[in-house]
């Protein structure tokens, strides 16, 4: 026998596994880990001192049940092979390289947290951003703490007719009133107190048929208290043969459920009044942001569809309309993030990977996983990343009796590194902390928690 070739397996202690990113798909992973009948250890990693990822800074703030599943999660983080390293960003805080000297394998859960860019003139003017930008800022995440929206602006603009684009759509909309018993950061109350905004057009390149939003996202859209919801042409909902096709097959139920609610939404006939507008624009794409210093006006194209039934996409009719924008928010989607170390699909913004492995030219990388956004794309909810997250920990546990054993198995030297850096490492009894001192402090102005929105407040606390 070559021992030259023979890898040290993992004997006589668990299987150390590293977690990179604490959102939904890494808690899964975690669970489906520490459940098997395997010895597992579990360090989840988070860049943030605060762990939950999208489920904290992405989940609108006046949907606070969906926020209930952070309850499942805190049940994750009690098993005692369960360890929380938050405020260490991997890549640049411990490189994958260095990660790997003190666990068997490590799982990516990073998701996706960039926005995909939209490729228009004018697109960098100021009054134009990111939803990505805007949903981070209203909910408190330290990376969005500073921006400012430009308020005072009478017409917003969101592109896109995703769920994220309701969400944003709808926080523009929403009075005070309707948010300030919810956890949205202070800063992003005060300023959206002080909104001028009067009309928000919500655009989809595509038609009613093929919506991104689901029903109940579109059905909240036609109640809010001081909004009344329009639809820009009532022509739209005269269908093409293909999407008249898609409404009518029969497995298309969410673009039937959608069908129904919109047509609910028309019937309620003349708008009531109300101070604020929710316009709805289908078969539209923008073509270019006008203004000197900032945005003032936004060229649209009219579209129709080409292709086949299910497989329809936006073509340009060539025909152009003008509108006044000062507010612009670009809502086509997320993308992945490279991390140094790892193979990364630049087309696709994930990590390449067969069923969770990571491969790298086509080939897997021992000990190397993805779950969840960074594996598949940035889509679907929070429950889509429990059978993802659970295949690629199957995965990892079907390798693990082959996986090369780390040179140095001790979480503790980890953090002795990390201090070495200066990096304080946020345990999960840290953020139990950090939690508490937030509850406590929504507690005193009527809210379910009052977050704080800057790393240096968070270890202040500790
Ligand atoms: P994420 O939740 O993004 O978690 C990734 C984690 O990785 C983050 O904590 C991040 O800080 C960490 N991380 C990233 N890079 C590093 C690094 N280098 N080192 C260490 N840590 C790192 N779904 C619903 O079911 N209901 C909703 O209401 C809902 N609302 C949404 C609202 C928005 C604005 C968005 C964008 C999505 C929403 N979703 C909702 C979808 C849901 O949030 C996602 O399906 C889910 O969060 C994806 O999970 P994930 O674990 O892959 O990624
Ligand atoms: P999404 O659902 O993929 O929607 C993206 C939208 O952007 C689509 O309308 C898409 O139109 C449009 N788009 C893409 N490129 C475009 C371009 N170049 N020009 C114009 N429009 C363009 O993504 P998302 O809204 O970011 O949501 C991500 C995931 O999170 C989704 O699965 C969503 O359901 C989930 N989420 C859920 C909730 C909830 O449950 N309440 C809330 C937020 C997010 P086309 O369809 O034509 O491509």
């Amino acid at each position: 026998m070559n021992s030259i070739n023979v890898m040290p397996a993992i004997s006589n202690r668990p299987v150390r596994v590293a977690i990179v990113g604490s959102g939904p798909s890494g808690f899964y992973a975690a669970d489906t880990l520490l459940k098997s009948d395997q010895d597992v250890v579990v360090d989840m990693y988070d860049r943030l001192p605060t762990p939950f990822g999208l489920v904290r800074g992405g989940v609108a703030p006046d949907h606070p049940k969906i926020k209930n599943v952070i309850k499942v999660y805190e049940g994750i983080a009690k098993n005692e092979a369960f360890g929380f390293f938050g405020n260490v960003n991997v890549g640049d805080d411990l490189s994958v390289e260095e990660l790997r000297r003190f666990y068997d394998a490590v799982l990516f859960s990073c998701g996706a947290e960039t926005d995909r860019r939209l490729e228009i003139p004018g697109v960098d003017l100021a009054g134009s951003h990111t939803a990505t930008e805007f949903v981070g800022w209203y909910n408190g995440h330290p990376d969005y703490r500073q921006r400012s929206f430009d308020l005072t602006q009478e017409v917003a603009v969101v592109i896109g007719q995703g769920n994220v684009a309701v969400d944003v759509t709808r926080i523009l909309a929403k009075t005070v009133d309707e948010l300030k018993d919810t956890d949205v950061a202070q800063h992003s109350l005060d300023a959206l107190a002080e909104s001028k905004v009067k009309e928000v057009h919500m655009i989809g390149r595509r038609g009613p048929v093929q919506a991104a939003f689901t029903s109940k996202e579109i059905r909240e859209m036609g109640e809010l208290v001081d909004a009344d919801l329009v639809f820009n042409n009532l022509a739209d909902f005269d269908l093409n043969p293909a999407s008249q096709a898609e409404l009518d097959d029969a497995g298309n139920t969410d673009a039937q459920r959608n069908w129904k609610v919109l047509e609910e939404l028309r019937a309620a006939g003349e708008p009531a009044g109300k101070s604020r507008r929710v316009v709805v624009h289908f078969f539209a794409s923008p073509k270019e942001l006008q203004g000197t210093s900032r945005i003032e006006s936004l060229v649209l194209e009219k579209n129709q569809l080409a292709g086949d039934p299910g497989n329809q996409w936006a073509e340009g009719t060539g025909q152009t309309s003008e509108m006044d924008c000062g507010l612009f928010f670009r809502s086509v989607g997320y993308r992945g993030v490279a991390i140094p170390g790892v193979p990364f699909d630049e087309k696709r913004g994930v990590f390449p990977n067969e069923r969770g492995r990571i491969t790298d030219g086509g080939s897997v990388m021992a000990g190397m996983y993805a779950a969840g956004w960074i594996k598949r794309g940035p889509s679907g909810v929070i429950g889509t990343n429990k059978p993802d997250s659970v295949e690629s920990a199957q995965m990892l546990l079907e390798d693990a009796p082959s996986l090369e054993a780390c040179a140095e198995p001790d979480s503790a030297a980890v953090t002795d590194l990390l201090k070495s850096r200066d990096v304080r490492v946020v345990s999960y009894a840290d953020w139990q902390r950090i939690d508490a001192a937030e509850v406590e402090r929504g507690a005193a102005v009527g809210k379910p928690r009052e977050k704080f929105t800057t790393v240096e407040e968070m270890l202040a606390l500790l």
